[in-house]
């Protein structure tokens, strides 16, 4: 069909722009707005498209279409898994109501391991008996939350999208391309959540802007059972100039193998080099196994300069939330999806009345912000600080074999809280970094990175 002979869904006589009347409190919104910019789009509901059906997209889609609005979820290819090395926060085990059953490992142990080999174990001790670092196969993880989307009421179209067409007033529609086995298609939108990862072309449309990327390389290698054994419960992450220029190496435990790998964004070029490294230092750990699956994708290493613009809002990785130093990014795509979802559903009332660029900006984009950028800040210093140089990782693995400094880690990674200290423990535990980058005599060139 062609975009001219879509109905535009938008059209509303202005003869029925009116107050909006008083709703159930969960979606009232923080303002009424009384403009020709929120008409009411009586007898429908809005139109909302989610373009990729990642945790970010199936998680956006499952808000909406539970809000009341209509929803269309937009995935390329639902039986692929993204290459990923599928770790996620305890919390979200309960916040997003993941059963157990889909959970292959919990690790309960890690190994940081400098660049001289010293090595701290992390979580031993640190780790309480209920809890640990759930590892998922993403195939499963994503399958999972895009189902549960559809029994919420999203349409699944398991097709790819090819183009937007970009409105040129604020009520007519957004008209999505999507094309499958030669067969092209459009449909006309109110609203566009891109959830389409890190090359997203919805960014590309609307302009967002570009952001750096780094690269991450690993390989699936299915082990002999007495080497999988060692790896039952246990996840280890090195660091050295060997292994990256920039960032860590992995050796994380999936369901009946391991997936090792590497990242960077300095030394794109050289991935393979380091991934080469890192397999050299597990050599024996990973001998007689067999490399079942090559995977490299890139990870965006802050937001993009524009996450909303008209009304297409960004989510996930193609908005750039994987966190600094430990590369995260299931739980941050799951969680912006959720709040921009609802945050829709908040502004529309239900998917009542027409939405703004400054709706999504308030009841989203301020929302997240608010949440989270003192933690996307606070990780960039220490990836900028600890990740530098041989001395400054010598510095970091030394630190980490505090026991108070793992239970301030554990407590901001599983529960995604900052970590309430104790001040004594925190003046301690200031003295021990700063004496330990002392030694390695990075204080000095390093201070620098503290000016956020
Ligand atoms: C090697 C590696 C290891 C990682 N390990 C971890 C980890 O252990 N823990 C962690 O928290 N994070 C990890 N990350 C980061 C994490 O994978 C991402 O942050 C997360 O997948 C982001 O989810 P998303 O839904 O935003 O995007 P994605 O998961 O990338 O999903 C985007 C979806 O959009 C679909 N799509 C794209 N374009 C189109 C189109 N034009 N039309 C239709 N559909 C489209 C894609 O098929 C895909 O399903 C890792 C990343 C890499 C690369």
């Amino acid at each position: 069909m062609a975009a001219s002979q879509l109905q535009n869904p938008l059209k509303t006589p202005s003869s029925q722009l009116s107050i909006k009347k008083h709703k159930p409190s969960f979606l009232k919104p923080r303002r009424l707005t009384v403009s020709a910019a929120h008409p009411h789009l009586n007898g429908r509901k809005l139109r909302v498209a989610v373009i990729g059906g990642g945790p970010a997209g199936s998680s956006a889609a499952e808000a909406l279409a539970s809000g009341g609005i209509e929803t269309f979820l937009f995935e390329r290819s639902p039986s692929t898994a993204k290459p990923c090395g599928g770790a996620i926060p305890l919390c979200m085990v309960d916040e997003f109501s993941i059963p157990h059953h889909l959970i292959d490992r919990h690790v309960t142990k890690m190994k940081i391991i400098s660049p001289s080999n010293l090595t701290v174990d992390f979580g031993s001790k640190s780790l309480s008996a209920h809890e640990s670092i759930p590892m998922l196969r993403r195939e499963v993880l994503d399958a999972f939350v895009r189902n549960r989307a559809e029994s919420a009421g999203a349409q699944l179209i398991p097709f790819l999208v090819t183009h937007l067409e970009i409105p040129s007033s604020s009520l007519s529609p957004y008209i999505i391309h999507h094309t499958v086995n030669n067969s092209r298609k459009t449909l006309a939108v109110d609203v566009i959540v891109g959830a389409d990862g890190a090359n997203s072309k919805v960014a590309k449309f609307i302009k967002a802007g570009n952001y750096t990327c780094a690269i991450a390389f690993q390989e699936r290698i299915r082990l002999p059972d007495e080497k999988m054994e060692y790896y039952q419960n246990l996840a280890e992450m090195y660091v050295g100039n060997d292994v990256s220029p920039d960032f860590y190496a992995w050796v994380f435990p999936k369901c009946d193998h391991v997936a090792v790998g590497t990242g960077t964004v300095c030394g794109k070029q050289d991935i393979k080099m380091y991934q080469q490294g890192i397999k050299q230092r597990v050599k024996n750990k990973i001998k007689d196994g067999k490399v079942i699956k090559v995977e490299a994708h890139p990870i965006p290493e802050h937001p993009r300069p524009v996450r909303v613009r008209g009304r297409v809002a960004l989510v996930g990785d193609a908005a750039g939330y994987v966190t600094k130093c430990s590369g995260e990014g299931i739980y941050f795509a799951a969680k912006s999806g959720r709040m921009c979802g609802e945050g829709i559903v908040r502004a529309s009332e239900g998917g009542e009345w027409m939405i703004s660029e400054d709706d999504l900006k308030r009841e989203y984009l301020m929302e997240w912000d608010k949440k989270y950028v003192s933690t996307f800040r606070f990780l960039d210093l220490l990836q900028r600080v600890f990740y530098g140089s041989n001395e400054a990782r010598e510095a970091l693995v030394e630190v980490c074999g505090s026991e108070y400094v793992q239970r301030m880690t554990f407590d901001s990674y599983l529960y995604k809280k900052l970590a309430k200290g104790d001040g004594w423990e925190d003046l301690k535990m200031v003295f021990a970094n700063f004496g330990s980058l002392m030694r390695c005599k990075i204080v000095g060139r390093d201070m620098a990175a503290f000016n956020l």
